[in-house]
């Protein structure tokens, strides 16, 4: 880890450095401290069932509210989390912010599951993998509530030590969901051996499904493959209602997307749901 930041330490001398790169390494440091200053918070959106059109579990994504720069989006920090290996103290810090707000959401008479997403690198991490089950029980979540949302490319890494993993965590009762599926190159071989529950389909194939006929063909065969080996499917980047019934009408299990809720804050959703005729969870509390 040391070694590491030393050598974006010595990148800085080389004179074709841009400002780019220093800010890279000033948010390498900062995001150290980030959790232990409350920099970091979890957003949820909501994911809604196609069938009963009503929504039965939120995506946790995290965002570093920083006090200079404002709110920096996941995809910029957690690609450094990765190199620095500072992903293990991270997805520990979302996991367990995430089990606690699924208890509080429970008094206040809302009965969610939640999703949270791990990295390639908590894969590779035994310690992480066994960290995890006794996290989920030590603080009472059940495990049927709790799906883990891993990145296609993160199982192509380094197929069977991944699949091992998978398997340890399925075997106990966690749900699992190859996320942005797609882009991963993943091969079919894989995905048979994949001990999952589900796939989400990767938003550039859903996001202009309207007006793409190839991207309808992609949606459609691999809503039927995904069927065929017995796997659940959600659709990411839902943006219009035309999308919606399309993904409906083809048997397509759950959707995600701004049309229905972008990630909202968590003292936020009880409002939501309350205003939203996609939920049939009524909060005690407002
Ligand atoms: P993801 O898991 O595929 O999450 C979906 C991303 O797509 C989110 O961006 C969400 O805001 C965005 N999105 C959702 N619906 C729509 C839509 O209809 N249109 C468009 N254009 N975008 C939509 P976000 O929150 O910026 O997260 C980006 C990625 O960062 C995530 O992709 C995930 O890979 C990663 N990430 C976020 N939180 C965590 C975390 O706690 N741990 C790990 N390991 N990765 C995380
Ligand atoms: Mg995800
Ligand atoms: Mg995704
Ligand atoms: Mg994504």
């Amino acid at each position: 880890q040391h070694a590491k930041a030393n050598k974006l330490d010595f990148v800085i001398y080389d004179p074709k450095i841009d400002q780019h790169t220093l800010e890279t390494f000033e948010l390498v440091n900062a995001l150290t401290s980030a959790i232990e200053n409350n920099e970091l918070v979890l957003f949820y959106q909501p994911k809604l069932c196609l069938e009963k059109k009503k929504v039965v579990q939120v995506e946790a994504l995290v965002r570093w509210l920083h006090p200079q720069k404002g709110t920096i989006p996941p995809d910029v920090f957690i690609p450094i989390a990765e190199k620095t290996g500072q992903m293990n103290t991270l997805s520990r810090w979302v996991i367990i912010a995430a089990i606690k707000q699924y208890h509080k959401w429970r008094s206040e008479g809302i009965e969610l599951s939640i999703a949270v997403n791990i990295s390639a690198e908590n894969l590779k991490d035994s310690e992480f993998c066994q960290w995890l089950l006794n996290t989920v029980e030590q603080l009472k979540m059940p495990v049927s509530a709790l799906t883990l949302e891993i990145t296609e490319d993160a199982v192509v890494e380094d197929p069977e030590s991944a699949i091992m993993q998978l398997s340890h965590w399925r075997d106990r009762g966690l749900k699992l969901s190859i996320d942005d599926f797609g882009t991963g190159y993943s091969s079919l071989g894989q995905l048979k051996q994949l001990p999952v529950h589900e796939i989400k389909i990767d938003r550039s194939f859903i996001q202009h499904l309207m007006s793409n006929d190839e991207d309808k063909i992609i949606v459609n065969s691999t809503l039927e493959l995904a069927h065929n080996l017995g796997l659940s499917v959600v659709a990411e980047g839902v943006e219009n209602l035309e999308t919606l019934e399309w993904l409906t009408e083809h048997n397509c299990e759950m959707a995600q997307g701004f049309y229905l809720s972008r990630p909202i804050p968590e003292d936020e959703l009880a409002q939501w749901l309350l205003s939203s005729h996609f939920s049939y969870i009524k909060p005690k509390i407002h």
